[in-house]
């Protein structure tokens, strides 16, 4: 259990280190800036999850969800295969 100032109102409050802590005097979040930052990148992780091809949602069929599980299977082995590569390349003298 610590303190931390809270960017608020800058008094002092107690703090466990959560980021989604909010201060005793004010009410605001004492995350800041970092708790900001930390929803941004939340959003974005999320986001780019979502839109990746073979993310199945809730409600694909049992048929698409087979589907993007097999697609994603396959992509990952491409992935792997392009990877090894370019690996090939760059270790190739001259
Ligand atoms: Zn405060």
């Amino acid at each position: 259990m610590g303190e931390k100032k809270c960017p608020n109102c800058s008094k002092w409050s107690s703090w466990s280190t959560d980021i989604h802590e909010t201060c005793e005097h004010c009410g605001a979040s004492l995350g800041g800036k970092d708790l900001e930052y930390h929803l941004i990148r939340e959003k974005e992780n999320k986001a780019n999850h979502e839109k990746w091809i073979f993310y199945i949602k809730e409600t694909d069929s049992s048929f698409v969800r087979n589907s993007k599980i097999v697609g994603n299977f396959f992509y990952t082995i491409y992935m792997a295969i392009i990877t090894f590569l370019v690996w090939l390349i760059a270790m190739m003298p001259g």
